[in-house]
């Protein structure tokens, strides 16, 4: 780990509270989140990244986290049990952290600040500088090694080792076709992928991480790279003594080499999907989202009651970037106010008193501006946060408006088109979908890594790895690797912690340009079921708050398109929505109502049974790349191992579709066993870290495909029993166990079961199935019935049949 948390730099802390509009913050919005008038923390101020730190809050109980949710209190998705209480962690500014302090809460010290963030982009500039030379020209290819051997029971292998001058670029892919003998058709032996080798980080070559099973000695291969070079050798007879090998079948993996932006990750899919036409579709999503782009700003003045700032009507990239505005001292006693435009230049000639002072206010020259027709053309002038604007401005030079957007111009500003990449042998709807959607949150940067190496996984080993082939024949798979690429913009070029989308729904009163990254809508907090519009706890309707659900439920087209997406293919079964940070895997209910913790319907039995068995199965999958183990207290309902989440897509999948609607968060803390404590990884962790949540949990989303291609297979029905638990005198308990996990319908009446009869519920938050106690000889009728809908011994509920079981249980 590095050496991150060191406390927010002195300097840089004296810095912002030296500037005004910091000094305007005597009431951060803190106290009054859900009003419009709130006074917003002031995030901009340094002019750099502001000054915010990821922070550690130590609260008492749960009630102290639910307490920050409705404070609007940006929380990471964290919580951990600690000796005096709960750790939670929140992104705060120096102003936001007194504040809380000031209301009690005990906020410690920083997991990080906004030195990473430099870091961060310095790593990921020279990656992609090196990568955009090495695109610019086909690459050459070097063949260390081409020979073929036998292993002791005369099974064939080919080996071949070929450096790229492209192999530092982790997208470059070498493919093999060799022959069957002499004189035969390059290919009619076989196709195969090589894996990319790298050592501490650096490219080696490619190869075979295992030696290819072959049926016929090759006596020629052709290799060819995704980037233009091919190479035809011989391959030879190896002469060394044969070796044991283990047979095992070569599968490829990390395809991901830096953060990447939703631009260079969406030409990702599109070249993967052009590459892979018989096993993909890219599916254009029909919202786009607003886009990267913001109406230019100007502000004039510095204390409050004086201060203009004006937005143009126009987006910065749409001619707002080029509008200018002066405010001119005409230099003569009882001069009027008067407004010129001229072009795209606005020029505001300010009132004087008969000793020439400048008598204008704030409101004044607001009213002025917007009752220009050509002006009010061009922009609109506010006063500051609501005030009454009674002081007198000073004049200013002409001062550019500008919408502050850093990305480079290669970073579009027109709405975004969202791209699904669909993975599946057979795309008509007949087979089990599974949804893989990320970043929702744009601050999480390793979170689209997941999605970009699954995707590449699956296609990348169809041709050689049989586990691979199967998911890919049975399943359709929709990978979203990029929910909110506004937001993952922004977050990658201008403000680092942003959450959130970049569409501003804030009134003129918190909608200045020191405001600028308080803006946007929790994706995550924005879909229509547990919303905090039903009055659920963890979103808020604050246009400022980083939990803002926005106007109205599914407002936003990120939202929109997601729903559409599990509307038009009703054959999806199964989600996965990845976040980061902390290592959880969660499945609904995701919110309670604040007002006495009235919790989403808890799924029934047989489901959560199923979750528990699967969380094992995919757990164990995430523990095989370098031994994460995600912990048990941080698998299970949201609202048992984190926090009530209003409005989140899971819930909306699953309580609208019926969709399992799993979630995880990646970057579990890592063990560091000189001090033996685990350490948190934060949203933007060092690329080496990264890249290893990144494998890890694309390892997971393996584990879900396979769950789920069980679960599309599964014809196997289920078996149960009735287990006696205690006889006392007058009182028999029992309860049922059963093969796998499923639901139990019974009857006690004696009357036939059916889907209408009791069902097995469970005991409680994380216990068991309930017991059922009688009091005298009770026969029971019913069936089990698990998640794919098989019925025990194909009893139909619905018909007359009476292959039920049926068991009396005695009571002495
Ligand atoms: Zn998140």
């Amino acid at each position: 780990m590095r050496s991150t948390r060191k406390p927010i730099r002195r300097g840089r802390l004296l810095a912002l509270l030296a500037l005004p509009l910091a000094l305007a913050v005597s009431a951060p919005g803190l106290a009054n989140p859900t009003t419009d008038t709130a006074v917003a923390p002031d995030r901009t101020s340094s002019g750099e990244q502001n000054g915010v730190g990821l922070m550690r809050i130590v609260v008492a109980d749960k009630s102290g986290i639910d307490r920050l949710n409705e404070l609007g209190v940006d929380l990471a998705e964290y919580v951990k049990p600690v000796d005096n209480g709960i750790e939670v962690h929140a992104i705060l500014s120096p102003e936001e952290s007194q504040s809380l302090r000031d209301m009690g809460f005990d906020v410690q010290d920083a997991i990080s600040d906004q030195s990473d963030y430099a870091e961060n982009v310095a790593e990921r500039s020279t990656t992609v500088r090196a990568l955009q030379a090495l695109a610019a020209s086909t690459d050459t290819l070097t063949v260390l090694r081409s020979e073929w051997f036998t292993s002791l029971d005369n099974q064939l292998f080919l080996n071949i080792e070929v450096k790229s001058s492209a192999g530092s670029d982790s997208t470059t892919v070498l493919t093999v076709s060799y022959d069957s003998g002499a004189g035969t058709e390059i290919g009619s032996g076989g196709t195969a992928t090589l894996s990319r080798f790298t050592d501490a980080g650096q490219y080696m070559y490619h190869r075979f991480s295992n030696p290819l099973a072959i049926d016929k000695a090759p006596a020629k291969a052709t290799i060819t790279s995704n980037k233009g070079g091919s190479v035809t050798v011989d391959v030879a007879k190896w002469l060394g003594s044969p070796r044991k090998v283990t047979g095992d079948h070569p599968y490829v993996s990390d395809f991901v080499d830096h953060y990447m932006d939703p631009t260079e990750i969406t030409a990702r899919f599109t070249s993967l999907a052009a590459e892979f036409p018989k096993l993909t579709q890219l599916i254009d999503l029909p919202y786009k989202t607003n886009g990267y782009r913001r109406q230019a700003q100007a502000q004039f003045g510095t204390a409050t009651a004086s201060i203009v700032y004006v937005t143009s009507k126009a987006y910065g990239s749409e001619g707002g970037n080029d509008i200018t505005m002066s405010l001119v001292n005409p230099g003569a006693a009882n001069a009027p106010l008067t407004v010129g435009v001229s072009g795209k230049a606005v020029t505001v000639n300010l009132a004087t008193n008969g000793s020439g002072a400048i008598t204008s206010t704030a409101a004044q020259v607001a009213n002025a501006v917007n009752g220009n027709a050509d002006a009010a053309k061009l922009l609109t002038a506010s006063t500051y946060r609501g005030n009454a604007g009674a002081g007198a401005v000073a004049a200013a030079a002409a001062t550019k408006l500008t919408d502050n957007l850093k990305a480079p111009a290669s970073v579009s500003r027109d709405p975004f088109q969202m791209k699904v990449l669909r993975i599946g042998k057979h795309r008509d709807g007949s087979k089990v979908g599974v949804f893989l959607y990320c970043q929702e949150h744009a601050r999480e940067w390793v979170t689209p890594l997941v999605c970009v190496e699954s995707a590449e996984r699956l296609l990348r080993n169809y041709a050689q790895d049989p586990n691979t082939r199967k998911i890919v024949d049975d399943l359709d798979i929709f990978i979203l690797p990029v929910v909110n690429p506004d937001g993952a913009h922004y977050s990658m070029y201008d403000y680092n912690m942003q959450r959130r989308n970049m569409t501003n729904y804030c009134p003129a009163s918190s909608a200045d340009p020191a405001n600028r990254n308080a803006w946007g809508v929790d994706i995550n907090r924005n879909f229509s079921v547990g919303s905090v519009y039903d009055g659920y706890n963890g979103g808020s309707t604050s246009c400022t708050s980083d939990t803002y659900s926005g106007p109205s439920k599914l407002s936003e087209p990120e939202a929109r398109n997601e729903v559409w997406l599990v509307d038009n293919f009703p054959n999806i079964k199964l989600s996965m929505n990845t976040h980061s940070y902390g290592g959880y895997f969660m499945w609904p209910p995701g919110a309670y109502k604040t007002a006495g913790r009235e919790v989403l319907p808890r799924v029934d039995q047989g489901t959560e049974a199923f979750f528990w068995t699967s969380s094992d199965y995919i757990l164990s999958r995430v523990q095989e790349y370098r031994g994460t183990a995600i912990w048990p207290g941080r698998t299970g309902p949201v609202t048992d191992v984190l926090y009530s989440a209003a409005g989140n897509s899971a819930d909306e999948h699953w309580y609208n579709r019926g969709i399992i609607g799993w979630d995880f968060e990646v970057g579990a803390d890592v063990y560091n066993p000189t001090t033996k404590r685990f350490t948190a990884v934060g949203f933007q962790p060092t690329f080496a870290e990264g890249h290893e949540e990144a494998m890890e949990f694309a390892n997971g989303n393996i584990g879900i495909l396979e769950v789920a291609r069980a679960y599309a297979t599964d014809k196997i029905q289920p078996k149960s029993t009735v287990k006696i638990v205690s006889q006392q005198p007058g009182a028999t308990t029992f309860t049922f166990t059963t093969s796998e996990p499923a639901n139990v319908y019974y009857t006690l009446d004696g009357s036939r079961p059916t889907f209408n009869s009791p069902k097995l519920a469970l005991a409680g938050m994380r216990e068991g199935v309930q017991n059922l106690t009688v009091n005298s000889n009770t026969t029971i009728n019913w069936f089990s019935v698990d998640i794919a809908g098989n019925v025990e011994s194909n009893y139909k509920p619905d018909g007359n049949g009476k292959n039920y079981n049926k068991q009396t249980v005695t009571v002495n």
